[in-house]
């Protein structure tokens, strides 16, 4: 009930006629709420940043309405209606691991290699050619860590991918794999960031980064990078010009300081490099791995939160939600709480969301399916390529009876 009523809350707001700016006036005249969050909305409405206790605040004492109408004055602010989505695929190289991360509903340890995969690089360039023809813009690729995927497995695959299909943008691994690749090649993150350029890595997805706080870190994510570390390796990365991505998984045994603590380290990245893109939340999924006895967030707390880091992450351009991970209804709702991206055309080629439970256990959206889950919520659907440069614009695009989507399964090492 307060799901819809809230919803209904913000919907209503936007058919009132008032603009983004007399919504926010609008809370600022009403006179119960606390000053510190009539200090907060007048923050917003002068594009003041806010402090980690304002952060913190607001996680503890704000309603979802008030926090949808300040992160909806930011979204419209910097995109307008615009809502970015973009055609990828995955590409796995395996779900065997040396770590042991205790939210992963994905890997398998090593000892339990019959339940795991692990591609050799001839059916990992036999996934991308199945795509040749078809209109993506980018294989993101990310998985498990295993000795054998090193420096150079990961450099000749990156080198024959663009080889093959020069177009096709390569955003691949994250600090995990990275600084566990380079600690075994005896190279230090510049050098070995620079030979991932010369090879022809692109850009780097958010993934790996959990919850920075060693606190939480160690309980959750004992043994791979530190926050520090995936820090450290996106500022090298970003020192070459080159962007990547950040997330946060939130929703599990983390206090909401923890959340605004891994926030504000981002923030100051981001002061320093202007290299981040998007922030992704990662909702905390309990299906299938040594946490399932934490329950997960509610949908209205997944909504504060997108909110939250909308306000907080001032010097981040995009907020983005995993429709195949928090369901496409939520995703939708998203949008009006600070999110202006929704990833992406999945073809049913990540088992990263549905082996932790996500409701989207085949997730494949066709390109008209989301263009139209953008347009029922009345924003606009922009396909974007990776850097975020417009592909097409689909206000006015008719769509032609749609092709029969592709899936590939996954082998199974026995
Ligand atoms: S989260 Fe990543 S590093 Fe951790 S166990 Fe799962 S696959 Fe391995």
């Amino acid at each position: 009930m307060i799901f819809k009523s809230a919803h209904y809350c913000i919907f209503v707001q936007n058919k009132s006629g008032m603009n983004t700016t007399e919504q926010v006036e609008k809370i600022l005249a009403d006179t119960n709420l606390s000053t510190e969050l009539q200090n907060i909305a007048h923050k917003v409405l002068n594009g003041e940043r806010i402090t980690f206790d304002e952060g913190v605040h607001l996680y503890e004492h704000a309603e979802l309405g008030y926090l949808g109408v300040l992160a909806n004055y930011i979204r419209e602010k910097k995109h307008g209606d615009k809502t970015y989505f973009n055609r990828n695929f995955h590409l796995e190289p395996t779900n065997l691991c040396v770590y042991d991360c205790k939210f992963c509903s994905y890997s398998r340890l090593i000892k339990q290699k019959e339940e795991g995969w692990a591609l050799t690089m001839e059916q990992m360039l036999d996934i991308v050619k199945k795509y040749d023809g078809e209109p993506v813009t980018e294989v993101h690729i990310v998985g498990g860590v295993l000795p054998q995927y090193d420096v150079a497995f990961y450099s000749a695959l990156f080198t024959a991918i663009k080889q093959h299909r020069p177009d096709l943008h390569v955003k691949a691994l994250t600090p995990v794999e990275y600084h566990y690749i380079f600690k075994k090649a005896k190279i230090d993150y510049a050098t070995g960031m620079r030979l991932m350029k010369e090879a022809g890595l692109e850009s780097i997805p958010g993934g790996g980064a959990e919850i920075f706080h060693p606190e939480i870190r160690e309980q959750i994510a004992k043994d791979k990078c530190t926050g520090q570390q995936w820090l450290d390796i996106h500022e090298e990365w970003h020192k070459l010009g080159m962007r990547s991505n950040a997330t946060m998984l939130y929703g599990h045994i983390e206090k909401y300081w923890h959340r605004v603590d891994h926030m504000e380290k981002l923030r100051e990245l981001q002061d320093r490099t202007g290299g981040f893109q998007t922030f992704i939340p990662l909702k905390f999924r309990n299906q299938h791995n040594q946490m399932s006895n934490v329950p997960e967030s509610s949908v209205i707390e997944d909504l504060r939160n997108y909110a939250i880091a909308r306000i907080y992450m001032d010097n981040f351009d995009h907020i983005k939600a995993y429709w195949a991970m928090i369901s496409r209804e939520t995703a939708q709702l998203s949008l009006n709480y600070g999110v202006d991206d929704i990833d992406g055309t999945l073809d049913d080629t990540t088992k990263i969301y549905s082996m932790a439970g996500a409701e989207e256990q085949t997730p494949a959206m066709s390109t008209k399916e989301l263009v139209n889950l953008i347009k029922q919520v009345g924003r606009k659907a922009i396909e974007r390529d990776t850097l975020y440069n417009v592909v097409t614009d689909f206000e006015n695009v008719v769509f032609e009876e749609e092709k029969k989507p592709q899936y590939y399964k996954l082998p199974v090492v026995n």
